[in-house]
């Protein structure tokens, strides 16, 4: 039975960073890398906000960026999925697709989040020629543009504003007459000049071939349908922490996020089981955030291993 001093559940940015730190502490560790290998950097064209890469780095590539630091420390990278998991420890059980069990001293789960999507046509096909799901890093692509943006929750609120800072008019379209957003990002919202709030409304249609040129909305009430002529289309309505495996074993709080056993820390209430990446942050969700938790996740893990003499 193979025995491994620590492994790594998710390829991501926060899955790199801590395989390129555990390599490089001798913990040889071993990546699982799910079914969607370097994370939700895969679907962003250029990333611009990432230190170190002065003229910015189109997404995909900056994952193999990572990858390609991480085997040079000699990562086992395994493109296989973790399906299951025994945290009864002292060592902890891992299960691959294949049926494959591996035990592991420490775990570092880095398994992200997904985004949520409307599932209205045009929204799969114009991904990345103008329909994205972070405002934060596709917003400057659309400056002095107009923009649409879905979704009544925190969210959706922040990058709205966020949006209308760089953008000409930004439209927020709220399926309901109210916003589930908190009621200081609410009055942030309404008092944005060029922030227009579409109420009772649903998009219906993302319309483009090469880019996005409008978006077909409907008012719920009224039925009354219009095309608004923008250039870019925001996807907010929430996102899916990939944490289904670690029910009953790791808390997590109501939307399924992970939640370490310290505020700020990675280590959690299973001795030798560390939590990094979007699976336990719904605040922050860039990729520079995610390589630093991954970065901590991995040093504790090699002290957690350092004082349990392994
Ligand atoms: P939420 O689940 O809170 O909100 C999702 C929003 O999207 C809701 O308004 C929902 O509408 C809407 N929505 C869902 N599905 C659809 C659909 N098919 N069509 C149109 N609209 C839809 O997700 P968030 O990402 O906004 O927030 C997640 C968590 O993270 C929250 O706890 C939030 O407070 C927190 N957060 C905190 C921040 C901060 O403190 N700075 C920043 C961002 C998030 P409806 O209301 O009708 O259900």
């Amino acid at each position: 039975m193979e025995k491994v001093k620590c492994l790594i559940i998710g390829a991501g940015p926060a899955g790199y960073a801590a395989a390129i730190y555990a390599a490089r502490a001798g913990l040889h560790p071993v990546m699982y890398t799910g079914p969607q290998p370097g994370g939700q950097l895969m679907i962003t064209n250029d990333v611009e906000n990432y230190p170190g890469y002065p003229d910015g780095r189109n997404g995909p590539d900056m994952m193999e960026d990572f990858k390609k630091q991480a085997l040079r420390f000699e990562t086992d990278i395994r493109n296989e999925m973790i399906t299951r998991v025994d945290f009864t420890g002292p060592v902890h059980k891992v299960w691959t697709e294949g049926g494959n069990m591996v035990e592991a001293h420490t775990v570092i789960i880095a398994t992200g989040a997904s985004a949520k999507w409307l599932g209205i046509p045009g929204e799969d096909r114009l991904q990345n020629l103008g329909v994205s799901a972070c405002a934060v890093c596709d917003g400057f692509f659309f400056r002095k543009q107009e923009v649409a943006i879905v979704g009544g929750g925190d969210t959706a609120a922040e990058e709205s504003t966020y949006l209308a800072k760089i953008c000409k008019t930004v439209h927020l379209l709220v399926r309901r007459d109210e916003m589930r957003a908190s009621k200081i990002m609410q009055e942030r919202v309404l008092n944005t000049p060029n922030l227009v709030v579409h109420w009772n409304t649903s998009p219906e249609e993302v319309i483009g071939v090469d880019g996005v040129t409008g978006v077909r909305i409907r008012n719920n009430k009224t039925q009354e349908s219009l095309i608004l002529p923008v250039t870019g289309f925001f996807v907010a309505i929430g996102h899916k922490p990939n944490t289904d495996i670690f029910d009953g074993w790791l808390d997590r709080d109501e939307s399924g996020y992970l939640v370490a056993a310290q505020p700020g820390r990675t280590f959690t209430k299973i001795p030798g089981v560390f939590v990094s990446g979007d699976a336990q942050d719904k605040i922050y969700r860039q990729a520079v955030t995610a390589a630093g938790t991954g970065c901590m996740a991995a040093l504790d893990a090699e002290r957690y291993l350092v004082e349990k003499g392994v």
